[in-house]
């Protein structure tokens, strides 16, 4: 505790203020995952070239593979880096899929600014008494909390579930009375992952159930709504994938036009982590076996970063509708 940092020191903002004006401006807030330092300047490029509010978010395995510490001091040097570009975008340094209360706190303690309990797997009451504690802490400290009802299918680090379960409508007012959470994280056909779906030949992308989103919308009026798992599976980058070494067979995602009406809705976030994974396997295999001879990682990681920059430019324009929003 004597090493405590507040998000503040560190110049980033909780996501209150992003939240309250994605809720009625018809957008939604981008939250993209990092674990290296091209995607972090990926991102921040793209959303100060874009004027865009910005979430990036750790999760359980970049903190195992980054370091939290180093984590933390990254997302201060991004803050820094896009002050030095001219550009005032908020940013919110985000934990995704925290586990524990303990993880939670260690954050909100390390300078995170909002953090995610996720006790979705969890009972019922046991969901809400997590959930709690974690408000409880974090709130002392003006650091905002998502939770998360309903059950995602997919694997999304250690975070893992067989099926999927819908969020129940008649639980969420409850649920956010009881535990006092800043956003909600619902489970309506999304899922983690490059897989999302398993199609038959022929068959297309089943649409995402925008009636329980309705639902959830009509019970809690302006409340914050979130949606994980919410990549598209660009097939551009699948296709050169394939076409360089790989094999992805299958991979598919939430097409872009249903996410377009999600963020139109009361759906304020929008987690992106596959897409960006999958940009930049594309370019590195691409430029690798276009150069064999090249053993500079700045080269293929280099192109990379720049396919990335595009990808969340072309999101936050033409998906969420995020750009000029900062
Ligand atoms: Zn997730």
């Amino acid at each position: 505790m004597g090493d405590a940092v507040h998000f503040s020191e560190l110049g980033l903002v909780n996501t209150r203020e992003m939240f309250r004006r994605a809720v009625g401006g018809g957008y939604a807030i981008p939250a993209y995952n990092f674990n290296n330092l091209e995607q972090l300047q990926a991102i921040i490029t793209a959303c100060a070239e874009t004027a865009s509010p910005v979430i990036v978010q750790v999760s359980k395995g970049a903190r195992d593979y980054a370091n939290q510490t180093m984590l933390r001091y990254m997302a201060m040097g991004a803050v820094q880096m896009a002050r030095e570009m001219g550009s005032d975008i908020p940013i919110s340094l985000h934990l995704d899929h925290g586990d524990s209360f303990e993880l939670c706190q260690s954050c909100v303690d390390s300078g995170f600014s909002s953090v995610m309990i996720d006790g979705s797997h969890l009972p019922y009451a046991d969901n809400v008494a997590l959930t709690r504690q974690v408000v409880e802490y974090a709130h002392r400290f003006d650091v905002t909390v998502e939770g998360e009802l309903g059950v995602l299918a997919g694997i999304e680090d250690e975070v893992s579930a067989e099926h999927s379960t819908y969020t129940k409508p008649e639980e969420v007012e409850d649920f956010v009375k009881k535990t006092g959470v800043d956003s909600l994280a619902i489970s309506i056909g999304t899922s983690h992952g490059a897989y999302k779906f398993k199609l038959k030949e022929g068959e297309s992308v089943p649409p995402l159930r925008f009636d329980i989103l309705a639902e959830c919308e009509k019970r809690l009026p302006g409340f914050p709504i979130v949606l994980h798992g919410a990549s598209s599976v660009v097939q551009e980058y699948v296709e050169l994938i394939n076409a360089y070494g790989g094999r992805m067979e299958g991979a598919v995602g939430v097409p872009e036009e249903q996410l377009r009406r999600a963020a139109a809705s009361a759906v304020c976030k929008i987690n992106i982590d596959s897409d960006g994974r999958l940009a930049v396997t594309a370019r590195v295999r691409e430029y690798l076996a276009k150069n064999p001879g090249e053993f500079d990682p700045r080269k293929y990681l280099g192109a990379a970063r720049k396919e990335l920059v595009k990808l969340i430019k072309h999101k936050n324009e033409a998906v969420l509708g995020s750009a000029g929003k900062a």
